[in-house]
């Protein structure tokens, strides 16, 4: 039978109304015309009046927005049993804990789903923690990336984010505990190679210097600043390795070849002028006896070629030696090249060889990664100058070498008293630069006034005298922006400003 078609139905519906004795108003028409249908009535829709409700409700907690936007939607779609669904989870949602435990069903929980703050937060724990773990294990980056882009979605089944969930953290307990354990053996095969090379080099004090440094930044608990100056430190060992090396071949070499050269010659000479002298003896002999000029001739002539061999060996000799001259030149002119290749090295050193803070390469180096560190992190970066005060002075009165020890005495005291993280460089002849991240100008004001404190306390010893050494600095708070030409310039008016205003004194600007 095929279904009535809407003029039957009207037909159908006119007829029941007489039967029933109803007036033919459209709701009684409506009602019978679904019943003859088989259909279900249209309810009527207050659209305007629930978008202005939906536009009221309140949306200051992530409950309230997404009821808001149920609500909201329910409305766009007509859809009564929406807006009947929304409200009831509402209520119960918002009933408090005490009441809610065994008013609401497991399932109606979990339809609910997490609020969205909450998923967002849980992919960016995923998300910054997947760099920590390193690229060894492909599956946990697999399984984090899959996490994170279901709980993007709008809704999550709670099964699967259950069991994605547990996936990822099952995973994540063995791949930690095996980045801990990589991590621990690289650091001691680190710190044996350190050990062995100052095993190997035992009588070179700056190699000794720089090797106890090297172990002492592998200590924990470590830090990308630390290893960032253990990085600089073994590409300044490496140069300084292969420098001590080349020289001391070169060296030894020259001295091998001139050596021999001489003990040669000295055999040579000391050979040919004893026969020589046995010759002219022997002639000076038959001279002596000679008693004609038959007798003489042959002597005269014998003594002759002896005086000929003579020169002729002496030019020789002569001829040797300019040419073991012109050797030497040679090998000279070599070790300048060679020494003009590694003062072109040592410029890839970042420390200082005399005072073993940063040099200007290793200061460039490090200001670089502090500025670009502070753009992210937002924090401030503090730099300082110092000018030792009348060092002309102290070289005069107690030499150069003097001054040089009293520079290396500042800097330890320097390193030793400012914070880990803090850097020294040497940037000329008695000036330094301390770069001091993380740090508000007052703060570095303060740690500036304290390394002052600390030379007056750590006296610098000469023979069995003790010196004051003081400085005046200039400290600036980096600016947004500013280059470190800028920043040096703005610190060293500062530093200036130290001196004009008596010297031995820190000033911020
Ligand atoms: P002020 O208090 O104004 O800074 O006076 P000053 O004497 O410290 O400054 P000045 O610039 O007149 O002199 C700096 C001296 O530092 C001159 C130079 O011989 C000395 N100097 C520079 N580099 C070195 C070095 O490597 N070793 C030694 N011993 N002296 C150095
Ligand atoms: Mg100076
Ligand atoms: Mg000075």
């Amino acid at each position: 039978m095929s279904a009535p078609t809407p003029q039957e139905i009207a037909r159908e519906t006119v007829k029941r109304l007489a039967a029933r004795k109803l007036p033919p108003t459209p709701e009684h028409f409506s009602t019978v015309y679904h019943e003859v249908a088989g259909t279900r009535p249209l309810k009527p829709f207050p659209l305007e009046h629930l978008r202005h409700i939906g536009s009221a409700l309140p949306d200051q907690t992530p409950a309230q927005q997404r009821f808001k936007a149920q609500f909201g939607k329910a409305v766009t779609m007509h859809s009564w049993d929406d807006l009947e669904k929304a409200l009831i989870q509402h209520l119960r949602q918002s009933a408090p804990s005490h009441e809610r435990k065994d008013m609401i069903p497991v399932a109606v929980v979990e339809e609910v789903g997490l609020p969205p703050v909450l998923r967002e937060q849980m992919c960016r724990i995923v998300t910054f923690a997947l760099p920590a773990l390193g690229q060894d294990d492909p599956k946990i980056i697999a399984l984090g990336e899959e996490l994170t882009q279901y709980l993007r979605q709008d809704s999550q089944d709670p099964d699967t984010l259950r069991k994605m969930m547990s996936d990822f953290a099952f995973r994540l307990s063995f791949v930690a505990e095996d980045q801990a354990a990589i991590r621990e053996a690289l650091l001691g095969l680190l710190r044996t190679v350190f050990e062995n090379i100052q095993a190997i080099n035992p009588e070179n004090p700056w190699l000794q210097g720089q090797l106890e440094a090297l172990v002492q930044a592998t200590q924990p608990p470590l830090a990308l600043r630390q290893l960032e100056d253990v990085e600089r430190r073994l590409k300044s060992l490496i140069i300084k390795q292969i420098e001590a090396q080349q020289q001391t071949l070169a060296a030894q070499q020259t001295m091998k070849e001139t050596l021999s050269t001489f003990l040669h010659k000295l055999a040579q000479t000391t050979a040919s002028s004893e026969e020589y002298h046995k010759r002219f003896e022997a002639c000076a002999e038959q001279l002596d006896q000679a008693s004609s000029v038959a007798e003489i001739a042959p002597v005269l002539q014998a003594a002759i070629q002896s005086a000929r061999g003579l020169a002729e060996d002496t030019r020789h000799t002569a001829e040797e030696l300019s040419e073991l001259r012109s050797r030497a030149e040679h090998a000279e002119a070599e070790i300048q090249r060679l020494r003009n290749e590694l003062d072109q090295m040592s410029a890839m050193a970042s420390h200082d060889l005399l005072t073993g803070a940063l040099n200007r390469q290793g200061l460039a180096d490090v200001v670089g990664k502090e500025l670009a560190r502070s753009d992210r992190s937002g924090t401030a970066v503090c730099v300082a100058l110092l000018d030792i005060d009348d060092f002309k002075r102290l070289n005069d009165r107690l030499g150069h070498l003097s001054g040089d020890a009293a520079l290396k005495h500042l800097a330890s005291v320097a390193k030793a008293s400012l914070r880990p993280h803090d850097a020294v460089a040497r940037f000329g002849g008695e000036e330094f630069v301390v770069i001091m991240p993380d740090t508000q100008l007052p703060e570095a004001t303060e740690v500036l006034t304290r390394l002052q404190r600390e030379l007056t306390k750590q006296l610098f010893l000469q023979g069995s005298e003790h010196v004051l050494i003081t400085f005046s600095a200039g400290v600036v708070q980096v600016k947004p922006g500013e280059s470190m030409d800028q920043i040096i310039d703005r610190a060293d008016k500062a530093m200036y400003s130290a001196k004009r205003a008596g010297k031995n004194r820190v000033v911020a600007a």
